[in-house]
């Protein structure tokens, strides 16, 4: 194992899967460093969740290796790995629970301290913002759900969370509450989450794998993954009493020069453009 590898909580080598001669995972190498709250992009079908699903242990690969945690993962029986959380897209829990019973019921089938289960359910529920509700879940809307779910992987206080597509079925605001809360986890907890929602990732993520047809095409910081790219440039001409407020201000340019600027805007959408394109034809 090298010394990049050591640092990292999850890596994979050469990770392949397919499914009837059909390959969905093409010598998939990732690298989640500890600490990251890390980014996995890919549009549908591009072998997201056939990664993570190897990743918990719940298939296995065709070929290749991964490692959580220290522990193997892509065969299967997998030895069970303490300190991993995972939320699939559609988290299910049973409706007729409130939030609360929800995190107790989860705490106590995970082996959380009966004593501190109810302190730690409390604090869950603040940081999720569903302190104040009586309603059953099965009265919850999407985003509630959601943030139950989140609320519920984080009662074993895991090293490692994992979400699948965690907003992609959320409004604006179901999504901003969710990146919050994900946002509020950075130092504390390393979080691997799925998406095709690029601007949710260029918000939260300190580290981006590009995923495009079960091959990962990029992988690094957020910074490094946008510079790979070109980024667009946008020229601006002044004209009229903006032109001349700035003449005025500049006194020594009769003529104003074009004025160029890098949109930081779209910049992740930027880089998946380029990264994907002519790739899908
Ligand atoms: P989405 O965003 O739509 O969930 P994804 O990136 O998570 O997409 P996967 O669900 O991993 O993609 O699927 C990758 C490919 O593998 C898809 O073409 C899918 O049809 C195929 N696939 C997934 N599971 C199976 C299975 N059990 N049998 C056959 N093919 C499968």
């Amino acid at each position: 194992m090298s010394g990049a590898t050591k640092q990292m909580i999850v890596s994979t080598n050469g990770l392949t899967k397919s499914y009837g001669g059909r390959t969905v995972l093409d010598s998939v190498d990732i690298r989640v460093p500890e600490g990251a709250i890390y980014g996995f992009i890919g549009a549908n079908g591009a072998g997201k969740t056939t990664t993570l699903k190897i990743l918990m242990g719940l298939i296995s690969a065709t070929s290749g290796e991964a490692t959580v945690m220290g522990m193997e993962r892509g065969s299967l029986p997998v030895k069970p790995l303490d300190g991993i959380a995972y939320l699939p897209d559609v988290p299910e829990i049973n409706s007729w629970l409130t939030a609360r019973e929800a995190l107790l019921l989860f705490g106590s089938i995970s082996g959380v301290d009966r004593n501190t289960a109810p302190d730690r359910a409390e604090s869950l529920l603040k940081l999720v913002g569903l302190e104040n509700t009586q309603l059953k879940v099965g009265g919850f809307s999407r985003g509630m759900k959601q943030r139950l779910g989140i609320a519920v992987a984080l009662m074993g206080s895991p090293r490692l969370l994992i979400l699948d597509e965690p907003t992609s079925a959320l409004d604006p605001i179901g999504r901003a509450q969710v990146l919050e809360i994900i946002e509020s986890l950075r130092g504390k907890t390393t979080v691997l989450f799925s998406s095709h929602l690029l601007a949710d990732v260029q918000q939260v993520c300190s580290h981006v794998g590009i995923l495009n047809r079960g091959q990962l095409l990029s992988q690094g910081t957020l910074e490094e993954v946008i510079a790979s790219a070109p980024q667009p440039e946008t020229s601006i001409r002044l004209s009229g009493q903006q032109a001349s407020i700035v003449r005025a201000r500049n006194l020594l340019e009769r003529e104003l020069p074009e004025i160029t600027i890098q949109s930081q805007a779209n910049s992740l959408q930027n880089a998946y453009t380029h990264l994907v394109k002519g790739r899908n034809s």
